[in-house]
């Protein structure tokens, strides 16, 4: 077949979500633009109380990207030099690079295979005198394992920020995502589960001390006008954006769920491909609500997959090809390859493939036939 006529099956489907929610995400945008009100106001503090609400948490602050909702935390936990964040090399640049911006130092925790999160049991290794904060990222939409986190926080009287930029609505033990640490970090990407209009994030916070510092940060810690107490930054997310997620929120929880229910359709499909633990390993899904922000395999000779694919036209990406701790950037910090096997591993094998909420069974076929068509020759 010539491949030019094949129709594309991306990574992301946005085009096909917007055409259903067009008319009242441009009714909102239209209603700020008129109302002529940009920065913070009513459509800001909405989005905050709404998302507060959907995470099971008293308080929101609206930012300006995931990365600002990061670095508002730990500044407003006072989180800076000579502190030491421990968190996971396996994940975007933006966790630890927020950690080295706040002052404070980045220490990696390799992760679980089976769920691409910190392993708790190496945490207790990895906790020195200088220990503030453990900031775990929920990956691909799974929430982390919090019960041990929290324990071990608990019990050596650490700071909790949770990096849940991929997993807006995720669950464990019956509590979301945002809800268990000090602070918990979204980002609106456009690529996100719940994407904006360009950038855009926010912090949940349980203490309404910290969520009002955060709100004072986030206007160059100006309060009231033109006194500042301390150096925050503009940190805002705008009007705009506020509005056009709320239409959007609405339908986050039945797009989280056709996620999820394509999850389990790749599981049948895989397994009667013959491929299941074989030439690929299949994300697990495990009792608590996974919110699959992406869907990603560990496959044998992943890098020839990730051309085939693509050259029938199928989206799929590495995340993530290098790992935080082998980044140029990072190597004053001491780390050598070696150092984290996991994380390494899931960065030479690991292969995202399209879950969007509106992907077709026909598609979901296309997608396992190709990979079959790989291992096996013709499908
Ligand atoms: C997307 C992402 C961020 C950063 O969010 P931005 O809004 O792009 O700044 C941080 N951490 C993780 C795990 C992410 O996936």
């Amino acid at each position: 077949m010539d491949a030019a006529l094949v129709e594309e099956i991306p990574l992301l489907d946005l085009k096909t979500q917007h055409r259903s929610i067009r008319g009242e995400v441009m009714a909102a945008m239209e209603r700020v633009i008129d109302g002529q009100q940009f920065i913070l106001g009513p459509e800001v503090e909405a989005l905050e109380r709404e998302v507060a609400a959907y995470c099971g948490v008293p308080h929101a602050v609206g930012v300006s990207s995931g990365t600002d909702a990061l670095l508002l935390a730990l500044m407003a936990l006072e989180i800076g030099p000579g502190a030491e964040v421990i968190t996971t090399p396996y994940t975007f640049f933006a966790t630890a690079g927020s950690i080295h911006r706040a002052g404070a130092r980045p220490v990696f925790l390799d992760i679980d295979l089976r769920t691409f999160n910190l392993d708790p049991a190496r945490l207790e290794a990895a906790i020195t005198p200088r220990t503030r904060a453990l900031l775990p990222v929920h990956l691909f939409g799974r929430c982390a394992d919090m019960e041990a986190i929290l324990a071990m926080a608990r019990r050596r009287g650490l700071k909790v920020i949770e990096d849940a930029a991929q997993a807006i609505g995720a669950e464990r033990g019956g509590r979301r995502a945002g809800s268990f640490g000090e602070a918990g970090c979204f980002s609106f990407f456009p690529s996100k589960n719940l994407g904006g209009y360009g950038d855009g994030g926010l912090v949940t916070a349980r203490d309404p001390d910290l969520a009002e510092k955060m709100r004072v940060l986030r206007v160059h810690g100006m309060k009231p006008k033109y006194c500042h107490k301390h150096i925050g930054g503009n940190f805002r997310i705008d009007a705009l954006q506020a509005a056009g997620l709320r239409v959007k929120l609405r339908r986050l929880d039945s797009w989280s769920e056709a996620r999820q229910a394509n999850a389990l359709d790749y599981q049948r499909r895989f397994s009667e491909a013959g491929l299941a633990g074989k030439e690929v390993v299949l994300p697990e899904i495990p009792p608590d609500r996974h919110v699959f922000n992406q869907y990603v395999i560990l496959a044998k000779d992943r890098d020839r997959l990730k051309e085939h694919l693509r050259s029938r036209r199928i989206g799929c990406e590495i995340y993530y090809p290098v790992p935080l701790h082998l980044q140029e950037c990072f190597r004053p910090l001491g780390y050598q390859e070696g150092d984290f096997p996991n994380s390494e591993k899931a960065a030479r094998e690991s292969l995202a493939i399209p879950v969007y909420p509106e992907l077709t069974g026909s598609q979901k076929e296309r997608v396992v036939g190709a990979i079959r068509e790989f291992y096996r020759g013709k499908a």
